[in-house]
């Protein structure tokens, strides 16, 4: 082997280093679609699928102030959205953002990496760009209750709204919440007081 055979080696390999460095900087590793029963521990995965149920918290007053995680489904199995920190607060606004706010029912799109947690899989969500609306469904109202009191009203324990403050089952109430209208609190799943609702 002479030194013009050696140069051209290391010129060789030199050029190889640098179309992989060149080409993994090129294409990062991408996320791969799966449905969720496909999924195992370690994918890095994107799913879509309908929030079947949004672990939040609310104030008295029933405006969502906290989100812990989102339950989704596409048909082919349950995975949770986890939330932590400022990804958290961000995905809080990100719900808020949208009029009604993204509920039950909307389909989303999470990008991320499959974990396990007690035997379930799951997604910490790192990144609110992971996450994304791809269709709203659910476009009931948001209904929140009022600060301040109004003719209608019921217990904070009970599911009977009454319409008179004078009526003799709804006086006897002692946490009492109101609402803005009879339609919130229907919506809210109380049934009218037999004897102060009469027109029902
Ligand atoms: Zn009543």
């Amino acid at each position: 082997m002479n030194l013009n055979n050696k140069n051209i080696i290391l010129l060789s390999l030199t050029i190889l280093s640098i179309v992989s460095i060149t080409y993994l900087f090129l294409n990062p590793i991408k996320p791969e679609y799966k449905k969720i029963s496909e999924v195992e521990k370690g994918d890095y995965v994107v799913l879509e699928g309908y929030i079947q149920k949004m672990y939040v918290k609310r104030d008295d007053y029933r405006h969502i102030i906290d989100i812990y995680k989102i339950t989704i489904n596409d048909g082919s199995g349950n995975l949770d959205i986890i939330v932590f920190g400022n990804v958290r607060k961000d995905l809080l606004n990100y719900i808020l953002n949208y009029t009604p706010s993204i509920k039950e029912g909307d389909k989303i799109k999470v990008v991320g990496k499959v974990s396990e947690y007690n035997g379930k899989y799951e997604i910490i969500l790192d990144d609110i760009n992971n996450f994304m609306l791809i269709q709203k469904n659910n476009f009931k109202r948001d209904i929140y209750l009022s600060p301040y009191p109004t003719n209608i009203y019921a217990s904070k324990y009970g599911k009977t709204y009454h319409v008179d403050i004078n009526c003799p089952y709804g006086k006897r109430i002692k946490n009492k919440i109101y609402f803005y209208s009879e339609e919130d609190a229907k919506e809210l799943g109380y049934k009218p007081c037999k004897k102060c609702c009469s027109s029902e």
